[in-house]
Protein backbone atom coordinates (compact mmCIF):
# COMPACT_ATOMS: atom_id res chain seq x y z
CA UNK A 1 0.00 0.00 0.00
CA UNK A 2 1.03 3.73 -0.75
CA UNK A 3 2.45 4.90 2.17
CA UNK A 4 1.73 8.96 1.81
CA UNK A 5 0.47 10.75 -1.33
CA UNK A 6 1.89 14.30 -1.10
CA UNK A 7 1.05 17.04 -3.02
CA UNK A 8 3.69 19.72 -3.70
CA UNK A 9 2.06 22.64 -3.31
CA UNK A 10 2.28 26.88 -3.13
CA UNK A 11 0.47 29.41 -5.57
CA UNK A 12 3.18 30.93 -5.90
CA UNK A 13 5.17 30.52 -9.34
CA UNK A 14 9.15 29.58 -9.18
CA UNK A 15 9.18 28.73 -5.08
CA UNK A 16 10.75 25.37 -6.00
CA UNK A 17 7.62 23.28 -5.95
CA UNK A 18 9.32 21.00 -8.92
CA UNK A 19 12.67 20.84 -8.06
CA UNK A 20 11.56 19.65 -4.72
CA UNK A 21 9.27 16.73 -6.24
CA UNK A 22 11.60 15.51 -8.73
CA UNK A 23 14.72 16.31 -6.57
CA UNK A 24 12.62 13.38 -3.34
CA UNK A 25 11.34 10.96 -6.11
CA UNK A 26 14.77 10.72 -7.49
CA UNK A 27 16.57 10.71 -3.59
CA UNK A 28 14.19 8.04 -2.70
CA UNK A 29 13.97 5.73 -6.08
CA UNK A 30 17.77 5.76 -5.70
CA UNK A 31 16.99 4.25 -2.11
CA UNK A 32 14.82 1.60 -3.36
CA UNK A 33 11.37 3.22 -2.88
CA UNK A 34 8.57 2.43 -5.31
CA UNK A 35 7.24 6.01 -6.68
CA UNK A 36 5.13 7.42 -8.89
CA UNK A 37 6.07 11.35 -9.37
CA UNK A 38 2.65 12.71 -11.15
CA UNK A 39 2.89 16.33 -13.14
CA UNK A 40 -0.31 18.17 -12.55
CA UNK A 41 1.47 21.38 -14.58
CA UNK A 42 0.51 22.62 -17.60
CA UNK A 43 4.01 23.86 -17.83
CA UNK A 44 5.13 20.49 -17.46
CA UNK A 45 8.50 21.15 -15.86
CA UNK A 46 8.73 17.79 -13.51
CA UNK A 47 8.00 15.94 -17.43
CA UNK A 48 10.91 17.44 -19.02
CA UNK A 49 13.13 17.82 -15.59
CA UNK A 50 13.00 13.61 -16.16
CA UNK A 51 13.84 13.33 -19.13
CA UNK A 52 11.32 12.94 -21.00
CA UNK A 53 11.54 15.21 -23.52
CA UNK A 54 8.66 13.69 -25.90
CA UNK A 55 5.68 11.97 -23.66
CA UNK A 56 5.58 8.88 -25.73
CA UNK A 57 1.58 8.05 -24.92
CA UNK A 58 -1.22 9.51 -23.43
CA UNK A 59 -0.91 12.24 -20.44
CA UNK A 60 -1.94 13.01 -17.19
CA UNK A 61 -4.66 15.19 -19.06
CA UNK A 62 -5.84 12.25 -20.92
CA UNK A 63 -6.10 10.10 -17.22
CA UNK A 64 -8.50 13.26 -16.06
CA UNK A 65 -10.78 14.77 -18.83
CA UNK A 66 -10.78 11.10 -21.23
CA UNK A 67 -10.65 8.31 -18.67
CA UNK A 68 -7.22 6.45 -19.85
CA UNK A 69 -6.20 4.73 -16.97
CA UNK A 70 -3.61 5.99 -14.77
CA UNK A 71 -1.50 2.64 -15.18
CA UNK A 72 -1.56 3.59 -18.99
CA UNK A 73 -0.22 6.57 -19.10
CA UNK A 74 2.83 6.19 -16.42
CA UNK A 75 6.48 6.31 -17.97
CA UNK A 76 9.66 4.64 -16.60
CA UNK A 77 12.54 6.63 -15.54
CA UNK A 78 15.23 4.11 -15.55
CA UNK A 79 17.57 6.83 -15.05
CA UNK A 80 16.39 8.12 -11.94
CA UNK A 81 14.69 5.16 -10.86
CA UNK A 82 10.89 6.46 -10.54
CA UNK A 83 7.84 6.66 -13.02
CA UNK A 84 6.29 9.30 -14.27
CA UNK A 85 2.65 10.29 -14.64
CA UNK A 86 3.45 12.96 -17.30
CA UNK A 87 1.90 16.29 -18.54
CA UNK A 88 1.95 18.28 -21.66
CA UNK A 89 0.80 21.58 -22.71
CA UNK A 90 -2.96 20.18 -23.72
CA UNK A 91 -3.07 20.42 -19.64
CA UNK A 92 -3.89 23.68 -19.50
CA UNK A 93 -7.22 23.18 -20.98
CA UNK A 94 -8.17 20.89 -18.15
CA UNK A 95 -8.95 23.80 -15.52
CA UNK A 96 -11.40 25.33 -18.14
CA UNK A 97 -12.77 22.15 -19.12
CA UNK A 98 -13.19 20.61 -15.49
CA UNK A 99 -15.12 23.66 -14.10
CA UNK A 100 -18.55 22.23 -15.10
CA UNK A 101 -17.67 18.69 -14.93
CA UNK A 102 -19.42 15.88 -12.40
CA UNK A 103 -16.85 14.86 -9.77
CA UNK A 104 -14.77 17.43 -10.60
CA UNK A 105 -12.47 17.83 -7.54
CA UNK A 106 -12.22 14.15 -7.52
CA UNK A 107 -10.82 12.92 -10.59
CA UNK A 108 -6.98 12.20 -9.25
CA UNK A 109 -7.99 10.63 -6.54
CA UNK A 110 -10.35 7.83 -8.30
CA UNK A 111 -7.67 7.90 -11.20
CA UNK A 112 -4.92 7.27 -9.06
CA UNK A 113 -6.58 4.90 -6.75
CA UNK A 114 -6.20 1.53 -8.91
CA UNK A 115 -2.47 2.19 -8.22
CA UNK A 116 -1.94 2.19 -4.23
CA UNK A 117 -0.70 -1.09 -4.52
CA UNK A 118 2.24 -0.66 -7.40
CA UNK A 119 3.56 2.26 -5.45
CA UNK A 120 5.06 3.40 -1.68
CA UNK A 121 5.05 6.87 -2.41
CA UNK A 122 3.09 9.13 -4.73
CA UNK A 123 3.80 12.37 -5.35
CA UNK A 124 2.17 15.44 -7.26
CA UNK A 125 3.46 18.19 -8.44
CA UNK A 126 1.05 21.05 -8.10
CA UNK A 127 0.25 24.00 -10.66
CA UNK A 128 1.20 27.84 -9.11
CA UNK A 129 -2.41 28.78 -8.59
CA UNK A 130 -5.11 27.20 -6.53
CA UNK A 131 -7.75 26.29 -8.90
CA UNK A 132 -9.55 23.15 -9.59
CA UNK A 133 -6.31 21.12 -10.48
CA UNK A 134 -4.84 21.87 -7.36
CA UNK A 135 -7.50 21.43 -5.78
CA UNK A 136 -7.81 17.90 -7.04
CA UNK A 137 -4.04 17.27 -5.68
CA UNK A 138 -5.36 18.01 -2.33
CA UNK A 139 -8.10 15.71 -2.42
CA UNK A 140 -6.05 13.19 -3.88
CA UNK A 141 -3.11 13.94 -1.12
CA UNK A 142 -2.50 12.36 2.53
CA UNK A 143 -0.62 15.29 2.69
CA UNK A 144 1.23 18.13 1.80
CA UNK A 145 4.98 19.77 1.46
CA UNK A 146 4.94 23.64 0.95
CA UNK A 147 7.89 24.91 -0.40
CA UNK A 148 8.73 28.73 0.08
CA UNK A 149 11.41 30.29 -1.54
CA UNK A 150 13.88 32.53 0.61
CA UNK A 151 13.88 35.29 -1.41
CA UNK A 152 10.34 36.83 -1.37
CA UNK A 153 8.24 37.51 1.84
CA UNK A 154 5.73 34.90 1.46
CA UNK A 155 3.32 35.63 4.41
CA UNK A 156 0.19 36.80 2.79
CA UNK A 157 0.92 34.28 0.19
CA UNK A 158 0.60 31.41 3.14
CA UNK A 159 -2.00 33.10 4.62
CA UNK A 160 -4.59 32.16 1.97
CA UNK A 161 -3.02 28.90 1.01
CA UNK A 162 -3.49 27.63 4.68
CA UNK A 163 -7.28 29.04 4.16
CA UNK A 164 -7.54 26.35 0.54
CA UNK A 165 -6.07 23.94 2.87
CA UNK A 166 -8.54 24.66 6.17
CA UNK A 167 -11.16 24.42 3.06
CA UNK A 168 -10.64 21.10 1.72
CA UNK A 169 -9.91 19.49 5.37
CA UNK A 170 -13.37 20.16 5.75
CA UNK A 171 -15.19 19.55 2.41
CA UNK A 172 -13.34 17.26 0.76
CA UNK A 173 -10.70 15.65 2.61
CA UNK A 174 -10.43 15.71 6.40
CA UNK A 175 -7.76 13.63 6.56
CA UNK A 176 -4.84 16.36 4.48
CA UNK A 177 -1.86 17.02 6.90
CA UNK A 178 0.66 19.46 6.77
CA UNK A 179 3.50 17.39 6.58
CA UNK A 180 6.20 20.59 6.78
CA UNK A 181 7.46 23.78 4.90
CA UNK A 182 11.01 23.86 2.65
CA UNK A 183 12.93 26.57 2.96
CA UNK A 184 14.61 26.79 -0.90
CA UNK A 185 16.94 28.91 -2.55
CA UNK A 186 19.17 30.28 0.69
CA UNK A 187 21.67 32.41 -0.12
CA UNK A 188 23.05 33.00 3.34
CA UNK A 189 24.86 35.93 2.05
CA UNK A 190 21.51 38.22 1.80
CA UNK A 191 19.48 39.66 4.48
CA UNK A 192 16.66 39.04 3.22
CA UNK A 193 16.83 35.38 2.79
CA UNK A 194 17.75 34.86 6.61
CA UNK A 195 15.09 36.99 7.84
CA UNK A 196 12.38 35.02 5.57
CA UNK A 197 14.05 31.70 7.00
CA UNK A 198 13.74 33.42 10.30
CA UNK A 199 10.06 34.47 9.82
CA UNK A 200 9.12 31.17 8.23
CA UNK A 201 10.61 29.38 11.60
CA UNK A 202 8.83 31.77 14.29
CA UNK A 203 5.54 31.02 12.40
CA UNK A 204 5.67 27.65 11.76
CA UNK A 205 8.07 25.99 14.37
CA UNK A 206 7.44 22.37 14.36
CA UNK A 207 6.27 22.45 10.66
CA UNK A 208 9.00 23.76 8.93
CA UNK A 209 11.78 20.90 7.94
CA UNK A 210 15.37 21.40 9.58
CA UNK A 211 16.74 20.87 6.06
CA UNK A 212 16.95 23.92 4.27
CA UNK A 213 17.89 23.55 0.01
CA UNK A 214 20.66 26.32 -0.72
CA UNK A 215 20.81 28.60 -3.84
CA UNK A 216 23.12 26.71 -6.32
CA UNK A 217 23.63 26.93 -9.75
CA UNK A 218 23.86 22.86 -9.98
CA UNK A 219 20.45 22.73 -9.19
CA UNK A 220 18.86 25.45 -11.97
CA UNK A 221 21.31 23.56 -14.45
CA UNK A 222 20.29 20.00 -13.92
CA UNK A 223 16.30 20.30 -15.56
CA UNK A 224 17.81 21.46 -18.52
CA UNK A 225 19.61 18.49 -19.06
CA UNK A 226 17.26 16.48 -17.98
CA UNK A 227 18.19 15.12 -14.88
CA UNK A 228 17.86 15.14 -11.53
CA UNK A 229 21.08 16.70 -9.20
CA UNK A 230 21.82 13.63 -8.09
CA UNK A 231 22.71 12.47 -11.75
CA UNK A 232 24.02 16.16 -12.91
CA UNK A 233 26.15 16.72 -9.36
CA UNK A 234 25.91 13.91 -6.72
CA UNK A 235 28.43 15.34 -4.92
CA UNK A 236 27.16 19.49 -4.55
CA UNK A 237 25.70 21.02 -1.86
CA UNK A 238 22.35 20.84 -3.33
CA UNK A 239 22.21 16.84 -4.25
CA UNK A 240 23.46 16.79 0.18
CA UNK A 241 20.62 18.77 1.35
CA UNK A 242 18.10 17.10 -0.65
CA UNK A 243 19.48 13.67 0.51
CA UNK A 244 18.93 14.91 3.98
CA UNK A 245 15.67 15.98 2.92
CA UNK A 246 14.51 12.82 1.81
CA UNK A 247 15.51 11.11 5.45
CA UNK A 248 13.88 13.95 7.10
CA UNK A 249 10.68 13.66 5.52
CA UNK A 250 10.50 9.47 5.78
CA UNK A 251 11.00 9.98 9.51
CA UNK A 252 8.23 12.70 9.58
CA UNK A 253 6.12 10.03 7.68
CA UNK A 254 6.90 7.02 10.01
CA UNK A 255 6.67 9.31 13.48
CA UNK A 256 3.02 10.60 12.33
CA UNK A 257 1.84 7.56 10.77
P1 LIG B 1 8.03 25.96 -9.09
O1 LIG B 1 7.79 24.54 -9.49
O2 LIG B 1 7.53 26.29 -7.72
O3 LIG B 1 7.54 26.94 -10.11
P2 LIG B 1 10.81 25.37 -9.70
O4 LIG B 1 11.17 24.17 -8.92
O5 LIG B 1 10.51 25.18 -11.15
O6 LIG B 1 9.62 26.17 -8.99
O7 LIG B 1 12.00 26.42 -9.51
C1 LIG B 1 11.95 27.70 -10.16
C2 LIG B 1 13.31 27.98 -10.80
O8 LIG B 1 14.32 28.07 -9.82
C3 LIG B 1 13.76 26.88 -11.76
O9 LIG B 1 14.43 27.46 -12.82
C4 LIG B 1 14.71 26.04 -10.91
O10 LIG B 1 15.67 25.37 -11.68
C5 LIG B 1 15.31 27.08 -10.00
N1 LIG B 1 15.67 26.55 -8.68
C6 LIG B 1 14.94 25.75 -7.89
N2 LIG B 1 15.56 25.48 -6.74
C7 LIG B 1 16.75 26.11 -6.80
C8 LIG B 1 17.89 26.22 -5.92
N3 LIG B 1 17.90 25.60 -4.74
N4 LIG B 1 18.93 26.97 -6.33
C9 LIG B 1 18.91 27.61 -7.52
N5 LIG B 1 17.91 27.54 -8.39
C10 LIG B 1 16.83 26.80 -8.05
MG1 LIG C 1 6.65 23.86 -11.11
Amino acid sequence: MVRETIAFVNQKGGVGKTTTAVSLAAALGRRGERVLLIDLDAQANATSAAGVADVPGPSIYEALMLEVEAKDCVVRVEDEQFDLLPATRELSGAEVELAPAMAREQRLKNLIEPLADDYDWIFIDCPPSLGVLTVNALTAATSVVIPVQCEYLPMEGLASLMETLALVRNNLNPRLRTLGLVLTMLDRRTRLAREVAADVMTHFPRQTFTTVIPRAVSIAEAPSHGQSIFRYSPGSRAATAYRRLAVELTERVEVSA
